[in-house]
Order: C-alpha cells, then sequence, then structure tokens
C-alpha cells in the first residue's frame, strides 16, 4: 500500500514538473508553473521521507534528514529574499553548484556501497555482488557530470560577483581535452573490471573532474557566464537522472532530465540570439574582466541633451520606444519607468518597450524586471517586431542598454559581437541614451551609436534621470 501510495506521489510530482515548466514559459503563468512545481517536489521528498522502504525498512534516522531540511530551507529561503535582481544569475550559479555537489556525493557514498566490506590488499576491493556492476555505470557518470558542474559553478560564481578574474595558461584546451579523455579512458577502465573496483583509481577520477570543472571554466570571459551557468545546469540534470537510475527513483529521474533538456535548449536558445556557436562561447573570452576594443576604433564627438529638451522631445511625439538594458536593472528604476510610460501615455504618447532577448544579465532579465514594475505583457515587443517599428518611431529612449544596439555587431567583422543580432534603434528619428559615462557595456567595446547625429546623451543614473524626467513633463 505504501509502495502504490509513493508511485502515485513520484506521478504527480512528474506531471507537476512538465506542467510547471510549461508555465514557466509566459510570464503570466510563470509564478503559479513554479509553485506548482514546488507542490509536486515537496510531495515527492515528503513521500520518501514517509514512505519510502528498503526490503521492507523505512527510513529512520530522522533528526538528521529533517535537520538537514531545516537548515536547507532556512538558508534558501533567506538568500532568495535577500538576493538583488542583477545578482540572480551569481545565486543561480551557487544553488546550481550545489545540485552538483549532490549528485557528486551520491555517487561516492553509493561506490562505497556497491563495495565488499573487505578489501583486497592495497586499494582494490570487490564488487558487493554482481548487480552490482550495473550501478557502476549511473555512479561513475554522476560522479563526474555532478563534480564538473559543482567546480565549474562555482567559478562561476566567483567571477560572476568579481572575487575570480579569467586566468589561462599556454595549451589549456590541450590540457583540458587530455585531462578528460583521461577521465573517461580511467572510468572505463573501471566500469570494465566487472567484479571488482579500486578506490585509488575513483578518487583520481574524483579529483581530475573537480580539476577539470575549474580549467573549464576559469578562461571564459565573465559576459558569458549566464551561458556557462546554462550548460552547467543541465550537467546538474543528467548527474541527479544518474542518480534516479541508482534509486530506482522515477521522479528524480523525471526531475533529472527535464533540468538537463531544458539546461540544453536554454544554452543553445542563448548561443543562437548572440549569434555564437556554443564552442565559440566556450573558448572565447568575451567580456568580464577583458576589456577588447572593437578592430575599427570608434572616433567622433557626442551631444548631450538636458533634462527639459528630452522631456519636450518625448512628451510631443507621437510613438516612443524605450529600450531597457542591465543599466535600468542595475538602477532599479523599473518602477520610475513605467510611470514615464503612464505619464507620455496620458499625454497621448504611443509607448512600448523593445525587448532584446539577451538585454541584461540573464535570460528574461528585461521581461522579468518590468513584470515587476507592472507594465503590461502587451507593451513588450520582441526584437525582430521592434526593428519593424523603429523606422516609425519618433523617439527611442535607451535606459542603460549598451551592446545590444551597437550598431558594430553588423557592420565590423572585427568586433567580438560581430553578427549578434541587435535593436536597429538608429532607424527612428532621434535617438535619447541614457547611462552614466561614455564607458562600454559588458562586451568591453565602444558603441558608435552615441557619435551619431541622430544620438543625444543624457547622462545619470537610469532611476535619477527618469525621476527628474517624470517631474519635467508632469510641469509641461
Ligand atoms: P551592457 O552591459 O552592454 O550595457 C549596460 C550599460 O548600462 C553600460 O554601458 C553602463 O554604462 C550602463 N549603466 C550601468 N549602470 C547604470 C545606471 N545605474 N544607470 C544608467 N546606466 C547604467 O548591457 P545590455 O543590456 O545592452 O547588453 C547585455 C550584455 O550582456 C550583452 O553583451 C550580452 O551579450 C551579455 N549577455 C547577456 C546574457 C543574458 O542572458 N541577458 C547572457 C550572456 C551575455 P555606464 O557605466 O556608462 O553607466
Amino acid at each position: 500500500m505504501g509502495f502504490n501510495l509513493l508511485t502515485l506521489f513520484y506521478l504527480i510530482g512528474s506531471v507537476t514538473f512538465i506542467m510547471g515548466l510549461k508555465m514557466l514559459s509566459h510570464p503570466e503563468t510563470a509564478r503559479k508553473g513554479n509553485l506548482l512545481a514546488a507542490f509536486g517536489m515537496i510531495l515527492s521528498i515528503f513521500g520518501t521521507i514517509f514512505l519510502y522502504e528498503d526490503n521492507g525498512t523505512p527510513l529512520h534516522n530522522y533528526p538528521w534528514i529533517f535537520g538537514a531540511l531545516m537548515i536547507g530551507t532556512l538558508a534558501g529561503v533567506m538568500a532568495a529574499k535577500k538576493v538583488k535582481m542583477t545578482a540572480m544569475p551569481e545565486m543561480v550559479s551557487l544553488f546550481n553548484g550545489m545540485g552538483g555537489a549532490c549528485a557528486a556525493l551520491i555517487s561516492i557514498v553509493e561506490f562505497r556501497h556497491i563495495t565488499a566490506p573487505f578489501s583486497l590488499p592495497g586499494w582494490h576491493v570487490l564488487l558487493s555482488n554482481n548487480d552490482s556492476a550495473g550501478l557502476y555505470i549511473p555512479i561513475m557518470l554522476g560522479l563526474i557530470i555532478g563534480s564538473i558542474s559543482f567546480a565549474g559553478s562555482m567559478i562561476a560564481w566567483g567571477k560572476l560577483n568579481g572575487r575570480i578574474n579569467d586566468l589561462s595558461f599556454k595549451g589549456q584546451q590541450a590540457f583540458n581535452i587530455v585531462l578528460f579523455l583521461a577521465m573517461l579512458l580511467v572510468s572505463g577502465y573501471l566500469i570494465g573490471w566487472l567484479d571488482s573496483a579500486n578506490y585509488l583509481l575513483f578518487y583520481v577520477v574524483f579529483i581530475a573532474a573537480i580539476v577539470y570543472g575549474v580549467l573549464f571554466v576559469l578562461p571564459i570571459g565573465g559576459a558569458d557566464m549566464p551561458v556557462v551557468i546554462s550548460l552547467l545546469n543541465s550537467f546538474t540534470g543528467v548527474a541527479a537522472a544518474c542518480a534516479g537510475f541508482l534509486y530506482h527513483n522515477q521522479v528524480m529521474l523525471t526531475g533529472g532530465i527535464l533540468v538537463g533538456a531544458a539546461g540544453t535548449l536554454l544554452t543553445t536558445l542563448m548561443c543562437r540570439a548572440m549569434n555564437r556557436s556554443l564552442w565559440n562561447v566556450l573558448i572565447g573570452s568575451f567580456g568580464g574582466n577583458t576589456a577588447i576594443a572593437g578592430a575599427a576604433g570608434v572616433a567622433g564627438s557626442y551631444k548631450e541633451i538636458s533634462i527639459t529638451d528630452a522631456a519636450v522631445v518625448m512628451a510631443y511625439a507621437h510613438k516612443v520606444i524605450i529600450v531597457p538594458g542591465y543599466g535600468l536593472a542595475v538602477a532599479q528604476a523599473q518602477h520610475t519607468c513605467h510611470e514615464l510610460e503612464l505619464l507620455l501615455q496620458e499625454k497621448g504618447v504611443e509607448v512600448t518597450y523593445a525587448i532584446h532577448p539577451v538585454a541584461g544579465r540573464m535570460p528574461g532579465h528585461m521581461n522579468v524586471l518590468l513584470a515587476e514594475a507592472d507594465v503590461s505583457y502587451d507593451k513588450l515587443l520582441e526584437m525582430e517586431v521592434a526593428n519593424e517599428q523603429f523606422r516609425s518611431t519618433d523617439v527611442v529612449l535607451i535606459l542603460g542598454a549598451n551592446d545590444v544596439v551597437n550598431p558594430a555587431a553588423k557592420t565590423d567583422p572585427a568586433s567580438p559581437i560581430y553578427g549578434m543580432p541587435i535593436l536597429e534603434v538608429e532607424q527612428a528619428k532621434t535617438i535619447i541614451v541614457n547611462k552614466r559615462s561614455m564607458k562600454p557595456g559588458y562586451a568591453g567595446i565602444e558603441n558608435a551609436l552615441f557619435f551619431q547625429p541622430k544620438t543625444s546623451m543624457l547622462f545619470g543614473d537610469a532611476k535619477a534621470a527618469l525621476q527628474k524626467l517624470v517631474a519635467e513633463i508632469k510641469n509641461l
């Protein structure tokens, strides 16, 4: 009876994961989707704790289980409440690393379980029975993938919060490839050695996987970290699925496969949005601590616009498109931005937002930011739609965006962002760019748009500038 009920719980858990994932694909249903999947997870966890039986023996060490659950829940809730929207990729990376570490620890524990209680001389141990040999494959896979994911995620976390710099040495790619092949070879040897195992080689593979995870992420440029995190996220999913195989646990298997597939799809979509291959992301050093200049240096002078002039230009326009970017998130200016939108609308101006798929620092960053300020979803134009509309637009107001409106992506083959589709704002009649200085964006390159005759710079923090604009327009 207990077992059947547990299977039902697992089935409900799996279904809620799939439904939750589907609901996450739209901002209107995303919050509910998240809650639904969390409900399925809670049901599966508590079902396992109270209904799971191993050969008739239920779980028993409840103080340990609930102690760990409470510590984990407390840490998770506090971190999620405290985190700033701009630091979200960091937190995702940290939590993802913990998932990878769990998968690797499961493999270490289960390796000890499948080995016989007695050892042969040296590090050599016997497998407890022939069935154990079948478990060896998911154990080794979980160990390697989970350890890479843990170590890589920790490095990505350190890079995003500026604690770790890009680091590479001559021949690092070749070293990584050799290390990876050596890991596979040793694992293959261990798995192929049917009735026995070797502790020494097992821990050598574990350490090699940690080193590989570190060296794999260290040289990758800071701006590419979200892509790497998404890739490592898919690794953690696969590692968790391996643990699902080990324990014959359906919900772990489904959850792991879903995370693995979703992470892979997201990685592919992000690369496509930047028009770069995954290989280019993994071996390139794009953004972060290394500033790269485009080959064709940008020269010329730029002009500034005053708050009063900007207010007049926008208040008397027919159509305004706002382009939000990373700076808007930094300034936490989304609410003031919405206020400006409503104010202009009252004055009869048509206002929409142009959303670039990689604006900000994580997928959907701008959508989440604007949703937080109650901006209506139908006001958000996807890049392709916006690009058709700029021609008939009077004013484009760029708020803390830079790379996503950089024409070098179209015109300068030597630019690191060449080929990335951009918001073609230069087609509008007037362009107002709000940022704090002439400093480059994350790709570390100059932006010729700022020097064009149609463009005026409105310097200042996005929130302060928007507050002044709102006050000025109210007085008109
Ligand atoms: P950028 O990083 O190109 O530019 C942001 C600009 O905001 C900066 O030039 C900065 O200029 C300005 N800024 C910073 N703080 C403020 C503030 N308080 N007020 C006003 N302006 C401010 O951002 P984009 O959104 O245009 O582009 C995103 C970049 O991240 C792209 O290179 C993209 O490829 C990359 N990326 C994004 C991913 C995603 O999933 N979204 C994933 C991977 C990469 P100043 O210092 O002068 O104020």
